[in-house]
């Protein structure tokens, strides 16, 4: 029997650590078998703030981990099959065999990156398609790349790209770039980066490797081929909640409800992080709330009316 489960191992579940750890809590926390979240697939970060020159993103969570062992958190590594929220203790089961009990619930597993849905392009991830460009670019040196997506990870991934690639094609499907002002100017400048406006990728073309994909244009109509070696898919995130659905209520894209800071419609389970922000979904923020979530869990184990 926990205190505190801290599910997810991103800024949320790790500053909830911290804090935990830091109010005696003992919180365990359940890693993936891809600790560290959404940030340990990025490049730099310039935006934590403390980070004059920046930091890459995974040594800054690398240096959140150790900071929440320090302060005595246990760590798990593995999967949460199965978790029973209908009554108090809260019933977690691991890989499907070991099961734990908890008084409460952080839960921070985040949000994954969201695929288009084209018929060739679970076929040829790993094969010319990807939604990382820090792990896969390194393989396109000197060859054409295509970027799906407008937002801040299309252009953060675009010149990365060009680290690498002859060329970079940013595909994207109305006129104007949905990205921060800072990044669109960063990748507009950059020689190496092209722009197709009002454009969606109809297929993606190839045997056994990525050759090329099918761009519609939406204004005209008209279709063409344009060849590359691979195609990085960013059009934006999806959160982690599967494993909750119909035990906690979430809003109409799967986003977990939070009020009054990461309360969840579940008394004793919080949610911190992108798994309940589908505004500003940034790891400073997502760092913020696990430290609300931390705190709400020591007021809930202090308030007379915990039962446990
Ligand atoms: P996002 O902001 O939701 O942008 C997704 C982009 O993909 C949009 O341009 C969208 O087009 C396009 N798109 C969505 N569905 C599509 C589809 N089915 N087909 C084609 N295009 C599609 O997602 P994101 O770029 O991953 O960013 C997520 C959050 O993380 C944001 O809050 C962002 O600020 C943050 N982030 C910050 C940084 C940074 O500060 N360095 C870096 C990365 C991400 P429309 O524009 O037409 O909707």
């Amino acid at each position: 029997m926990r205190d505190v489960v801290i599910i997810g191992s991103g800024p949320a579940g790790l500053t909830a650590a911290i804090y935990a750890a830091r109010a005696n809590l003992s919180p365990l926390l359940i890693e993936g078998w891809q600790s560290g979240g959404q940030l340990t697939t990025t490049t730099e970060v310039e935006n934590y703030p403390g980070f004059t020159k920046g930091i890459m993103g995974p040594d800054l969570m690398k240096e959140m981990r150790k900071q929440a062992e320090r302060f005595g958190t246990e760590f798990l590594t593995g999967e949460v099959t199965e978790v029973t929220l209908a009554r108090r203790p809260f019933t977690l089961t691991i890989d499907a065999k070991q099961t734990l009990q908890a008084k409460t619930l952080i839960i921070a597993t985040g949000a994954s990156a969201i695929q288009i849905g084209l018929k060739n392009e679970a076929r040829l991830t790993g094969h010319g398609v990807s939604t990382c460009a820090t792990c896969d670019g390194f393989f396109f040196k000197g060859k054409e790349l295509i970027v799906g997506g407008g937002g801040d990870s299309a252009m953060e991934e675009a010149t990365f790209l060009t680290k690498f690639a002859s060329k970079v094609t940013v595909v994207h499907r109305r006129d104007k770039l949905r990205a921060s002002k800072i990044l669109q100017d960063r990748a507009m400048k950059n020689e190496k980066i092209a722009f197709l406006w009002n454009s969606a990728i109809e297929d993606i073309l190839g045997t056994d490797l990525v050759t090329g994909v099918s761009v519609k244009n939406l204004v005209t109509g008209k279709v063409s081929e344009v060849p590359c070696a691979g195609v990085f898919v960013a059009i934006g995130h999806r959160p982690n909640t599967a494993l909750f659905a119909g035990q906690i209520s979430m809003d109409e894209k799967g986003y977990i409800r939070t009020e009054k800071g990461t309360t969840t419609s579940i008394p004793g389970v919080f949610a911190a992080g992108d798994v309940q922000d589908s505004t500003y979904r940034q790891a400073v923020t997502a760092a913020g709330s696990g430290c609300m979530a931390a705190i709400d869990v020591e007021r809930f184990l202090e308030s007379p009316t915990h039962s446990l």
